[in-house]
């Protein structure tokens, strides 16, 4: 069994929401056939290794497509979340919440992560970049 990087008790999923919460975007890079994999896994998924490290994103990427969400009765929460599938620079595809998204067609625009933006929510937020 190889070693693996970081804290050795913290599983996968709990590194990433560590790191997530200092407010890094991170991913996993198998070191042997160096694919990018997200969500995190034990394993990669492209050979079966379990030599991943962590890595963060630059946080650029580009939308592939975009939903607007309406959230009725839910008091003090947004009442329309615009949730976007962004494929980022470093290949990996996520979900993600966007911010102030502008009106009309956004598909294959630029989208910048907001660091520090509501990390307690379930998607990292983008914002587009014009
Ligand atoms: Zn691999």
């Amino acid at each position: 069994m190889m070693q693996q990087v970081g804290s050795s008790s913290a599983s996968p999923e709990a590194e990433w929401r560590r790191r997530r919460e200092s407010g890094r975007l991170s991913f996993q890079r198998c070191r042997a056939c160096c694919a990018a994999i997200f969500y995190p896994r034990a394993i990669c998924t492209h050979c079966g290794s379990q030599d991943l490290i962590f890595c963060d994103s630059a946080g650029v990427g580009r939308v592939e497509s975009f939903t607007m969400i309406a959230r009725p009765g839910d008091p003090g929460a947004e009442s329309v979340v615009a949730l976007a599938i962004v494929q980022l620079d470093e290949g990996i595809k996520l979900m993600a919440k966007l911010v102030d998204p502008p009106d009309g067609d956004i598909i294959g625009m630029t989208a910048v992560l907001v660091p520090k933006a509501r990390l307690h929510d379930d998607f990292p937020s983008f914002r587009i970049k014009t």
